[in-house]
């Protein structure tokens, strides 16, 4: 998440586009400045904080008044704030590969010097880690455990190929219990079971208005791009399970209806709408942003910022503590290649897409391992073209303009070609 800068400023410098900027940024920019500063003053108010990963079960620490920091909600803002390389770089003076999440890597050399552009996360009393993401988070948390000296609880979620065992549901019910008996130990606080059906409640219901806010893009034009939901995202990630996410998305969902009455599209002139895969390039959206928009083309949907509220349909709400394992468990990227295209067909027709744009993310092997076979079957049964984009969400040396304009001009080609 970019605190400096969210796509819409740029657009607000040009007074004739002044009517398409989001105006609810100004609340989002309070709410997450407001929340860093708790944060970063936990152990004075007698808070405890625990780094937590981005998909990871973050219910359970607000209902124990447990502040939650996501490392990688960080490292976006470190991309974004072009301060990714000096990090990676400072990482790879440490020992780490080139080859490893620049997430982590950022992370990393960030808490060794208090870098990055709020001089660094506040120190965790303990962490969370869940690899429903990935298997790097696993070390990278080993790492920071190591180097804090604080406990970590490790939330196991079995990877989905095709079903979702008897057995694996109850190897994740048994956790539920091992991560309360953790969070009583750490917190020195007891469980309190009407605390967690308040939060269950609440996050359920932040995730189906953030559902709500995406899907206001079905409409034509659409009255955001994925650009915006990338900027507004970072709530539902760090805040789930709050009141402050439920109101927010209230606001910015009745900002996105009055737009779509008054048919103001984020792209002047919608011509094409396209579907993003993969994470973000920090470090250039304005500048993706603007290129795609030079060719009409609005972004309307993206497997990345869904995957926070892809999931909700699994859980319970009368029981959200029990249910939420099997949710967890089937992030995006936690499936095989097979369920990520169910997932990417239903996109396509839900939005009435007309391209797949994907982002080969050097730092994200899962993400970006099975695409050219999700390429190979978007190409078969959904008849739509697709782009390859070869790049990296934090570290831009492995970003080239050049090769990528060129790419998305020769896309942008067969797109106006097949639509005539
Ligand atoms: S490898 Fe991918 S999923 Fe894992 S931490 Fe990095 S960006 Fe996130």
């Amino acid at each position: 998440m970019n605190t400096n800068q969210s796509p819409n400023e740029a657009i607000a410098k040009d007074p004739e586009k002044e009517k398409r900027k989001i105006k609810s940024v100004k609340t989002m920019k309070k709410i997450m400045t407001d929340y860093y500063i708790q944060a970063k003053t936990a152990s004075q108010n007698g808070k405890l904080v625990a780094w937590i990963t981005s998909g990871g079960p973050v219910e359970p620490l607000i209902a124990f008044d447990v502040i939650p920091v996501y490392p990688e909600n960080y490292g976006a803002m470190i991309g974004a704030s072009k301060m990714g390389v000096d990090l990676c770089e400072k990482a790879e003076e440490m020992g780490y590969s080139r080859d490893l999440c620049s997430y982590a890597r950022s992370d990393i050399a960030c808490a060794t010097i208090d870098g990055g552009p709020i001089g660094g996360l506040p120190k965790p009393d303990f962490l969370v880690c869940c690899n429903n993401i990935c298997g790097t988070v696993m070390k990278w948390y080993e790492v920071q455990a190591r180097y804090f000296n604080v406990p970590l609880f490790i939330y196991d979620t079995p990877f989905i190929h095709t079903e979702f065992s008897p057995e694996a549901r109850r190897y994740l019910r048994r956790q539920l219990d091992d991560y309360i008996t953790f969070l009583e130990k750490v917190t020195g606080k007891k469980a309190d079971m009407d605390r967690f059906d308040q939060v269950g409640r609440l996050s359920l219901e932040g995730q189906r208005l953030w559902q709500a806010v995406l899907d206001t893009t079905m409409n034509r034009p659409a009255p955001m791009t994925a650009f915006d939901a990338f900027f507004h995202l970072a709530l539902i990630v760090t805040l789930r399970g709050t009141q402050t996410v439920v109101d927010y998305y209230t606001e910015l969902l009745d900002e996105m209806r009055e737009r779509v009455s008054q048919g103001i599209g984020m792209v002047p002139d919608e011509k094409y709408r396209l579907i993003w895969d993969n994470l973000p390039v920090w470090y250039r959206t304005k500048w993706l942003s603007d290129k795609l928009a030079s060719h009409g083309a609005a972004l309307v949907s993206d497997t990345y910022t869904s995957a926070w509220s892809g999931v909700m349909h699994l859980i319970d709400p009368d029981n959200f503590m029990e249910t939420m394992g099997l949710a967890y468990s089937h992030a995006y990227i936690n499936t095989s290649v097979d369920m990520m295209f169910e997932k990417v067909k239903e996109m396509v027709v839900k939005y009435g897409a007309d391209g797949l744009v994907m982002h080969s993310n050097r730092s994200c092997k899962p993400y970006s391992f099975g695409q050219y076979d999700l390429q190979k079957m978007v190409l078969k049964e959904l008849d739509i073209p697709t782009l390859i984009i070869e790049a990296d969400m934090v570290d831009e040396r492995n970003f080239s303009e050049s090769q990528i304009e060129t790419r998305i001009d020769a896309f942008m080609e067969i797109l106006k070609g097949r639509k005539k």
